[in-house]
């Protein structure tokens, strides 16, 4: 049996009765995807999941889940002798027993059962207790008149169950920054498209790689969409090259990703585009560039890692999975960046930039 937390704050009422369906849905859907099946069940804010301990790991990765814990099942009389067995092969520095008891009906109270049973491993274990940092805590939640007894808390990812917040276009590269700004949308209960702009370098396995990894965070396969970036582009580049406006380049080639986003966004009904702009990262990312990018598109653009260093970003990228597919990911040294690109470009140079795309009629 696995006991499944989840956070609760700030949700109340209907709308924390569908979360917590939501969750329990997306927990399945993750278990069978890896072969596995078992009965979810709410109670008391909590899910329990009917499955062995292993797909632990797999419930940990559901967006939503704050901890988990493989868990036995019993009468609260059974403890001490499940423990005299089960205690066997530990053997800590130091203990503490913690118990919550989400059953209010249930007749002692926590620290009346942190003493009874913590009396009991000291009598017959002779471990320490420490209550500030314990090397072994014995979990004991009381769910529904039932003891579940446990010895580890996994962290799970938190955030929102995917499927609550609607859908969003994800511009994905194969590189380390995209891939974390989709996986904190997943994080935050947004659905996921992948579009991905090839550029012919077969880094094509990579972000399927990429999206493999993504959907372990994802209750349904992640949709990858892959274009190919130098026909998207072709028509601004020449029409900068006549306008010799070449130094924007750069930035059209994010406005070229963004408008094709767009319309992808408009025909599968989401709502937002993402990508994993870090504000001052590279030449596309000062907030000028930002700014351009953003206004010659009439769509909301959304950029999670805006104020994110770049340390930060690659530990969440650890974390998740996706550093190691980024290792294999090609560097590509693009053939339409000019020498000198635009920083800092001004609003009445862009309208020119706007206005060339224009007359040669590149939407
Ligand atoms: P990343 O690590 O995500 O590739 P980056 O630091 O390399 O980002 P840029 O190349 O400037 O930064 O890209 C900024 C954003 O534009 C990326 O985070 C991503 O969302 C999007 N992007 C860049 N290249 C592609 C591509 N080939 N296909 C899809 N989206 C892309
Ligand atoms: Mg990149």
């Amino acid at each position: 049996m696995i006991i499944v937390r989840y956070g609760e704050i700030g949700i109340k009422g209907g709308k924390r009765r569908e979360f917590e369906r939501k969750l329990a849905e997306n927990i399945g859907k993750a278990l069978r995807r890896k072969g596995i099946e078992g009965k979810t069940k709410i109670i008391r804010g909590r899910i329990l999941v009917d499955v062995p301990d292993e797909a632990a790991e797999i419930i940990a990765k559901v967006p939503g889940v704050v901890s988990v814990s493989p868990a036995r099942v019993m009468e609260y009389e059974e403890i001490p002798a499940y423990l005299k067995e089960a205690l066997k092969d530990y053997n800590p520095r130091s203990f503490r027993v913690d118990t919550r008891r989400l059953d209010k009906t249930f007749l002692k109270t926590s620290m009346e059962v942190n003493r009874e049973i913590g009396a009991f491993v000291v009598e017959n274990f002779g471990w320490k207790v420490d209550l500030e940092n314990p090397e072994l805590t014995i979990g004991i939640e009381i769910i529904g008149g039932k003891a579940y007894v446990f010895f580890e808390k996994i962290p799970g990812v938190g955030g929102l169950p995917v499927g609550t917040q609607g859908k969003v276009v994800v511009l994905l590269s194969g590189g380390i920054d995209s891939p974390v700004a989709a996986f904190l949308m997943l994080k935050r209960g947004a659905e996921v498209i992948a579009l991905h702009f090839d550029q012919g370098l077969n880094a094509r396995n990579v972000v399927e790689r990429v999206v493999d990894i993504l959907e372990d965070y994802s209750p349904e396969p992640i949709e990858l969409i892959v274009e190919n970036h130098f026909e998207v582009l072709k028509p601004y580049v020449s029409a900068l090259a006549r306008a010799k406006l070449r130094e924007w380049t750069c930035v059209v080639c994010k406005v070229a990703m963004l408008r094709r986003a767009a319309e992808i966004a408009r025909e599968k009904g989401a709502l937002g585009i993402v990508t994993g702009d870090s504000l001052g990262q590279v030449a596309s990312q000062t907030l000028a560039n930002l700014y351009f990018e953003t206004m010659s598109v009439r769509f909301p653009v959304h950029r999670p890692l805006l104020g994110m260093d770049k340390e930060e970003i690659v530990a969440i990228a650890r974390r998740i999975g996706t550093y190691e597919a980024f290792l294999e990911y090609p560097y590509c040294d693009c053939p339409f960046r000019p020498e000198r690109v635009v920083t800092s470009g001004k609003l009445e140079q862009f309208q020119r930039v706007l206005e060339a795309l224009d007359r040669e009629g590149v939407v």
